[in-house]
């Protein structure tokens, strides 16, 4: 049996089977056990991928997971471009994932718009001796004097806030009194709480819900409703990705309220409850919001795809099926305008991309949503997992996306992936920045999936042309076969390979 490019369904899996039991071997017995439930093979008609997930990773190894914190303000918050957003605590935890992700948005920074900069209470000794509190209210007393154009401030809790006791939720009252019932929003997403970022989206979920929501109360909408109100929710623009998406939906017809939270405002979270429809495109971050406003609004949801043709042409269809033959009719006039554009791209691109496989491991939905772009091109995802994905997910990506064989890693470990794809030899990886060089280095072609490395939009029909442009310069690179992989010189010198 070839190891490398197996082309029989019984021996993929025979395969993948034997190299979870070889990654499994090193580890000691009671790891071995642990880590056994996050890995399988798919097989096709099971209802779910058959891992366990959202489970607490095993200390010693290397997970590639976030903290609470880093969900709440990383993902959900961070984005909302008039407010700003307090790292409540020591500088580290801010300053490290500092514009780590791109959330494009329109405004002037530093004037209206925020997102870029950072902002820290950069806690001292004293400040967890004798509490925080006091430098918090100072903090917002300064912000308002330095940035009067702020439209409303969030406090996201690092670790010690919760472990000292602070009572963020008092000043926040306080400091949103004195300055004219403004929107303060305080935020118990400190790191240690759960099991990743996970429980910081539904926390910043939860306080969208009862700080931002509930202020609101039932005020009337400052614009006239129409029947086609919809928000897009779960976006985070990175690289553009809502415009892209929305251009679409409102060359439907629909008339988009809210984006967010990619170049998202307060206004635009405040107008949601007023949508007709909700739509969603990432499932794990956002659908705690979108199943509150269902049953308090009574406004339905729906999860969407915009990756590649043939899932942006599904999902236009289902969000049209919510409203009436005119939009539906719409729906079917845009896939038809978009046609000849990605008739073009899979032209140019797919004799090129034909046949390639590729391993995933992302955050989100990203693990099953962008497998359709990639069939689209002609390649096949041969495995993929979830740094923070919920049986929902795994179900999901059983159910509608991987084929029969693939291998499915949950919270991998640093050792599992690179062996993984060390055994498997994929044409391109897809992961995080932390995985990038690993894998560079061993000759693997390699696409960032949290930041699209610094291009992008990969969303809607605009984006699939940079999708398929990206992931043909990755593999089709001459350079893999320049750069000898440094622990695999015949001298074993790997330091002389960088002086070179
Ligand atoms: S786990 Fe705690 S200390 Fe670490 S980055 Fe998250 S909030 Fe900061």
């Amino acid at each position: 049996m070839s190891v490398s490019n197996p082309t029989d369904i019984a021996e993929v899996k025979e395969r993948n089977r034997a190299l979870i039991q070889e990654v499994l071997e090193v580890y000691p017995a009671k790891a071995a056990k642990r880590r056994a439930k996050h890995l399988n093979v798919s097989e096709e008609g099971k209802s779910d991928c058959g891992v366990k997930s959202n489970i607490k990773s095993i200390p010693g190894v290397m997970t590639i997971r976030g903290c609470a914190y880093a969900g709440s303000k990383g993902v959900v918050w961070g984005p909302i471009k008039d407010m700003i957003h307090i790292s409540h605590g020591p500088v580290g935890c801010g300053q490290y994932s500092w514009a780590a992700r791109r959330n494009y948005y329109i405004g002037t920074t530093g004037i209206d718009t925020f997102v870029t900069m950072q902002f820290t209470s950069d806690f001292q000794e004293k400040d967890i001796v004798f509490g925080g509190d006091k430098k918090l209210a100072k903090i917002i007393d300064e912000i308002e004097m330095l940035f009067p154009l702020n439209k409303g401030i969030t406090v996201q809790s690092e670790c010690p806030i919760g472990l000292i006791g602070d009572d963020i939720e008092a000043v926040s009252k306080m400091k949103s009194k004195e300055y004219d019932g403004k929107t303060i929003v305080p935020v118990r997403c400190e790191g240690f709480r759960g099991v990743s970022q996970s429980l910081g989206h539904h926390i910043a979920n939860d306080a969208v819900r009862d700080w931002v929501f509930d202020k609101a109360g039932d005020k009337e909408p400052t614009f006239e409703p129409s029947p086609y109100d919809v928000a897009i929710i779960g976006d985070y623009n990175i690289g553009g990705d809502a415009w892209s998406s929305r251009i679409l939906l409102e060359e439907m017809g629909l008339r988009v309220i809210a984006q967010w939270s990619g170049d998202g405002s307060i206004a635009e979270l405040e107008a949601t409850p007023k949508a007709k429809l909700n739509v969603l495109h990432c499932y794990r971050s956002m659908n705690y919001i979108s199943r509150h406003m269902e049953e308090k609004y009574g406004i339905p949801w729906v999860e969407y795809n915009f990756f590649g043709p043939s899932k942006i042409e599904e999902s236009l269809r289902k969000i049209a099926s919510y409203f009436d033959e005119s939009i539906q009719e719409n729906a079917e006039k845009v896939i038809a305008k978009y046609k000849a554009l990605t008739e073009a791209v899979i032209a140019k691109y797919k004799p090129r991309l034909e046949g390639k496989t590729v391993m995933l491991y992302v955050g989100g939905l990203r693990p099953r949503h962008v497998i359709g772009a990639y069939e689209d091109l002609g390649m096949e995802v041969v495995g993929t997992g979830y740094e923070f994905g919920h049986n929902d997910d795994y179900q999901r990506t059983a159910q509608h996306y991987v084929k029969d064989g693939t291998l499915i890693y949950d919270d991998v470990t640093g050792y599992e992936f690179e062996k993984f794809v060390d055994k498997i030899q994929p044409d391109l990886v897809g992961s995080g920045i932390k995985e990038k060089y690993v894998f560079q280095k061993m000759g693997v072609p390699f696409r960032q999936m949290h930041s699209w490395d610094y291009s992008g939009p990969y969303h809607g029909y605009d984006g699939f042309a940079i999708f398929a442009r990206d992931m043909d310069m990755a593999i089709n690179s001459p350079v893999w076969s320049m750069a000898p992989t440094p622990w695999k010189r015949d001298d074993g010198d790997s330091y002389a390979i960088a002086a070179e």
